[in-house]
């Protein structure tokens, strides 16, 4: 079975997913949406990411890159930038494996407000991006919880299937490297 990429509507409901999650997740942590531009991330789908971007059987992979930003006079910022690596593959089997249980917009829906609440807590040194892998997994369930009271003012019976498979057998995988 070769690569599976994204169709057009589908990266249109992907892009939609992470709108409707910067609502959501600006509701819950009391910020404007402006407060997002401060956020420095993108989105990539499998059709553009790198090899190391790559990663098997997880949904996302969340990546960071440093760079740094020449000031005025001469001082120089070293800045953190956050790459949402969406595994289309991935996401699509799941869509297809539950036999249209899991819902394609709804399984976004979590995976945007969950890869938003990661960013925002590396980024504000909640957690350290560079923590042990057993952290790592501490803090996964961290943001699963925080994730799924982000969801509560619309959740429905399709995104609540997804919170079900994310409490149970499925793993985001975004934080293994
Ligand atoms: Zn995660």
């Amino acid at each position: 079975m070769g690569e599976r990429y994204f169709n057009p509507s589908q990266m249109s409901l992907a892009k939609a997913a992470f709108d409707h999650a910067e609502k959501l997740v600006g509701r819950y942590y009391r910020f404007g949406r402006e407060a997002f531009r401060d956020y420095r991330y993108d989105i990539r789908t499998l059709a553009e990411l790198d090899v190391h971007e790559i990663q098997e059987g997880a949904f996302a992979h969340l990546c960071r890159y440093r760079y740094e930003k020449k000031g005025f006079p001469d001082i120089t910022r070293s800045i953190h930038f956050y790459r949402v690596c969406l595994q289309d593959n991935r996401i699509l089997d799941a869509v297809e494996r539950a036999n249209s249980f899991i819902k394609f917009a709804p399984l976004m829906l979590y995976i945007a407000a969950h890869e938003l609440v990661h960013v925002i807590r590396f980024d504000g040194g909640l957690f350290d991006f560079e923590a042990p892998q057993e952290e790592k997994n501490r803090e996964e369930e961290i943001v699963h919880a925080i994730t799924r009271q982000i969801m509560q003012p619309v959740v429905h019976h399709d995104l609540n299937l997804v919170l079900d498979c994310f409490s149970n057998q499925y793993k985001i995988g975004d934080l293994y490297h």
